[in-house]
């Protein structure tokens, strides 16, 4: 059994809790959340706070090595068919992608991410190429695949954690049928796709089926979540929380490629879980406190405003429930994946409150306490 003892935020509404004790199995997993006043094996001090490791929810890992070609370009000259992305990564050695993909691993490790949520490209061989190298990272891959060649859906499904498809014009009837077929043979698939990026995929849908890419979406009831939904509008949030469908947002993203803010408070007042994720590694680093920081201020530019708090748990709990795994709270029954904060450093200190010094003030060089499945990462100062 591990034991941490120190302040923390815990459950599912993140609240914050002083001197608590934490015991984590040898499975890794949270056996007890208690008051229990034991000595333990890390106890963190009164100026750290303890919160789940984060979850980026939204990442295409190998592009890294593509980082910042794009910029100045449209989505579809950077990410579309023909675009830079395709062209360049499909010229390139295994080696060379497995090096582009360690060096994004290496960034979520360092900035604090305990797991993250990857759309991977190029079939069984791309599911294969990040496998291997996620053996050697204490971080969590969620994988999800999509047909590429001649592999199909269900060998797919075999090797995955599900699916994340392109967007709206790359499923067909024939399709929806096996994933609806595979996801009720298997509970923990999960199925995904890009939705509403930009005003041309609306377009074009419109043109295709008559009606926005999320009213298409919404016909197949089993999708667990929709990435970008950059502009949607209340109708399609209204039709995705009726399918029990949520949103993942990527706002730097979205900037990156010229495009507008999501509508991140509407989201929010239509009671959809809000997952956040940091997107293509060539447009951005994937870093949890850049991505919460950028979000609260774009908000304020764009007419929204968001508690810091629920942009906390966009990178924790609610990813963590969309994608239906124990991770992103400190509860029982959770994989112990944790952080702690020194909220008492110059960039942390003074600030209002645990929320907003996390969300806006604190910076990876604060994490002062790292651990994954109830493993240490990273410890200093230790007391
Ligand atoms: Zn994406």
């Amino acid at each position: 059994m591990v034991t941490v003892r120190g302040n923390a935020l815990i459950g599912p509404d993140l609240k914050f809790v002083e001197d608590i004790l934490i015991q984590i199995d040898e499975k890794g997993i949270i056996q007890k959340v208690s008051n229990e006043q034991k000595t333990a094996e890390y106890v963190l001090p009164p100026s750290n706070v303890i919160i789940p490791g984060f979850i980026n929810a939204h990442t295409h890992v190998a592009d890294a090595c593509l980082k910042d070609f794009t910029y100045g370009l449209t989505l579809e000259e950077a990410v579309g068919p023909k675009g830079v992305k395709h062209s360049t990564l499909n010229s390139k050695s295994e080696e060379e992608k497995a090096q582009s993909i360690r060096n994004s691993l290496d960034m979520h490790v360092k900035n604090g991410f305990t797991a993250f949520v990857d759309f991977r490209e190029e079939g069984i061989d791309g599911i294969k190429l990040l496998k291997e190298e996620l053996n050697e990272y204490p971080i969590r891959a969620v994988i999800l695949g999509r047909q590429y060649g001649d592999n199909n859906l269900a060998d797919i499904s075999e090797m995955s954690d599900g699916f994340g498809f392109s967007d709206v014009f790359s499923i067909d009837e024939d399709i929806m049928r096996q994933t609806k077929d595979l996801k009720e043979n298997n509970q923990e698939k999960i199925a995904a796709i890009h939705a509403s990026e930009s005003m041309e995929v609306i377009s074009e849908s419109l043109t295709r089926f008559g009606k926005p890419d999320i009213e298409k979406i919404c016909e197949y009831p089993f999708f667990d979540f929709v990435v970008h939904a950059t502009y949607s509008n209340e109708n399609d949030l209204i039709l995705l929380k009726k399918n029990n469908t949520n949103v993942i947002c990527c706002p730097i993203s979205n900037l990156y490629h010229g495009l507008k803010f999501p509508p991140i408070a509407l989201i929010l007042k239509n009671e959809l879980l809000l997952g956040l994720g940091t997107d293509n590694t060539f447009c951005n680093n994937p870093d949890p406190f850049r991505l919460m920081a950028f979000t609260l201020y774009s908000a304020r530019s764009n007419y929204q405003t968001i508690l810091p708090k629920e942009i906390l748990k966009a990178v924790t709990v609610n990813p963590g429930e969309i994608i239906r795994r124990q991770i992103g709270q400190i509860s029982e029954g959770f994989y112990g994946d944790l952080l702690g904060i020194d909220l008492n450093s110059p960039n942390t200190k003074y600030s209002k409150d645990v929320y907003s010094a996390i969300t806006m003030r604190a910076e990876p060089s604060d994490i002062v306490f790292q651990m994954f499945k109830g493993k240490i990462v990273k410890w200093k100062d230790q007391k």
